[in-house]
C-alpha cells in the first residue's frame, strides 16, 4: 500500500429512526439550555416539532435560511442569536439550514448541533460557502465544523422523490471526486464507494415509494459516507462548476449537481482509470463504463437533465465559463475555456456527456 495520510473530522454522529429524542439528553450533557433553532421559511415546522420537544427551552427560532447562504441573511441571524442569548445552535434542514447554522457558530464560537433532513453533506464538512454581490467564496476551518450530528430518518421521509433524487445525486458527486482527489486514499476510497453503493441501491426504491424507511435508512447513511468523502478530500472540475452555477446564477443547488455530474466524470474520465473501474464495482448496469452507470441510474431518478430546464439563460453559458476558468484550481485533467465553454453549453442544453 502506498504511504496516504487521512483527515478525520471529529463530530459525534447519532444515527437512526427517532434519533431526534435524544437532543435533549445530547443538550444536557453538553450544559447546553438556550439553543436557537433554525429552519427555512418552508420547513418551520421541523423547528416547532423540535421546540416542542425541548418543550419551549429554545432561545428563539429563526426561520430565514436560504440557498447559498447570503452574507445578509447571516448578519441579520447574528444580530437575532445575540438578541436572544442563545449558548447553542441547533439547525434542523438541508444544506442551506446548516450552512447558516455554520455561518452563526463559526462567528459567535456557539456550539452547533446538525439535524440533516437532506443528503447535501454539508453537516460533516469544515467548509463554508457564502455569497454576496452574486459570488460565493468558500471556506474551510476546522471551527466551522458542527459538534453534534443527529441523523433521523424519520425526518427525510417528508422529501419530495424529485428533491431525494436530486440531492442524492449531490452526495454521490461528492463520493466521486473523492476517487480521484490529489489527496484521496484508501479510507476515503472506501467511504465513497460503500457511499454510492447504498445511494445507487436506495434512490431508485425511494422514487417508487418515498416513505420506504429501509432505503430512507441507506440513503442517508450513504449521504452522510460521501459527505465525509467531501470533507476530507480536495473536490475538483465538477464542484467548482457547480459552486460557479449556482452562486453565480442562483441555480438549485442539488439539480444543478445532478445535471452537471455526468458531464464532468465524461471530461475527467480519460484521466482516472482507477476511479472510473472503482466506480464502475458499485454503478450497477455499468456494463465496464461508470459513465454510462451513472446515466443509468439517473434515467431511473426521472431527474432533470438540462441546466436551462432549471433556469440558466443561455447568455449565461459565456460568463459561467469565465467564472469557471478565472481562478486555477486541482483536476485530473487540464481545464480550459473552450472544453469548459462547451461542456456547459451540452449541459445546458441537455445533451449527452462526452
Ligand atoms: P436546501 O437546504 O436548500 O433544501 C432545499 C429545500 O428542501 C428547502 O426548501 C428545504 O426547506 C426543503 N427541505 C429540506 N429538507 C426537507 C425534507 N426532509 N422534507 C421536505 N422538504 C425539505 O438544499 P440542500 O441541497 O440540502 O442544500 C443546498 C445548500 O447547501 C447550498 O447552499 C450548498 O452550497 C450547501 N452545501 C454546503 C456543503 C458544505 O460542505 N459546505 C455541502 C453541501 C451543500
Amino acid at each position: 500500500m502506498d504511504n496516504f495520510e487521512y483527515n478525520a473530522n471529529p463530530s459525534r454522529v447519532i444515527f437512526g429512526s427517532g434519533t431526534i429524542t435524544k437532543l435533549p439528553e445530547v443538550l444536557s450533557k453538553l450544559k447546553l439550555s438556550r439553543p436557537l433553532l433554525l429552519s427555512t421559511p418552508r420547513k418551520t415546522r421541523n423547528a416547532e416539532d423540535v421546540k416542542r420537544l425541548l418543550q419551549d427551552h429554545v432561545a428563539g427560532v429563526f426561520s430565514e435560511a436560504t440557498m447559498h447562504t447570503p452574507i445578509d441573511v447571516t448578519e441579520r441571524a447574528v444580530e437575532f442569536t445575540k438578541s436572544t442569548g442563545a449558548d447553542s445552535i441547533v439547525s434542523i434542514g438541508g444544506g442551506s439550514t446548516i450552512g447558516l447554522g455554520k455561518a452563526i457558530s463559526v462567528r459567535t464560537g456557539l456550539y452547533h448541533i446538525a439535524v440533516p433532513t437532506t443528503y447535501a453533506g454539508s453537516e460533516v464538512t469544515p467548509i463554508l460557502g457564502e455569497t454576496a454581490n452574486g459570488l460565493k467564496q468558500t471556506r474551510s476551518d476546522p471551527a466551522i465544523l458542527p459538534g453534534t450530528i443527529i441523523y433521523d430518518v424519520n425526518l427525510t421521509l417528508t422529501l419530495p422523490a424529485s428533491l431525494s433524487a436530486a440531492s442524492g445525486v449531490n452526495a454521490i458527486a461528492h463520493a466521486v471526486e473523492a476517487l480521484y482527489a490529489t489527496n484521496s486514499n484508501p479510507v476515503t476510497n472506501m467511504l465513497a464507494q460503500r457511499g454510492i453503493e447504498a445511494l445507487a441501491s436506495a434512490l431508485p426504491q425511494l422514487i417508487e415509494g418515498p416513505t420506504l424507511l429501509s432505503a430512507r435508512s441507506s440513503a442517508l447513511y450513504g449521504a452522510w459516507l460521501s459527505g465525509l468523502c467531501l470533507g476530507s478530500v480536495g473536490m475538483s472540475l465538477h464542484h467548482k462548476l457547480c459552486h460557479t452555477l449556482g452562486g453565480s446564477f442562483n441555480l438549485p443547488h442539488a439539480e444543478t449537481h445532478t445535471v452537471i455530474l455526468p458531464h464532468a466524470l465524461a471530461y475527467n474520465a480519460p484521466k482516472v482509470p482507477e476511479a472510473m473501474r472503482l466506480l464502475v464495482e458499485v454503478l450497477p448496469e455499468s456494463n465496464g463504463d461508470a459513465v454510462v452507470g451513472l446515466n443509468v441510474l439517473l434515467t431511473k431518478l426521472k431527474v432533470e437533465r438540462s441546466l436551462k430546464a432549471l433556469g440558466m439563460k443561455e447568455a449565461d453559458i459565456e460568463k459561467a465559463a469565465d467564472i469557471a476558468v478565472s481562478k486555477p484550481y486541482s483536476n485530473p485533467r487540464h481545464v480550459e475555456r473552450t472544453a469548459m465553454r462547451e461542456l456547459i453549453r451540452r449541459a445546458w442544453a441537455g445533451e449527452e456527456a462526452r
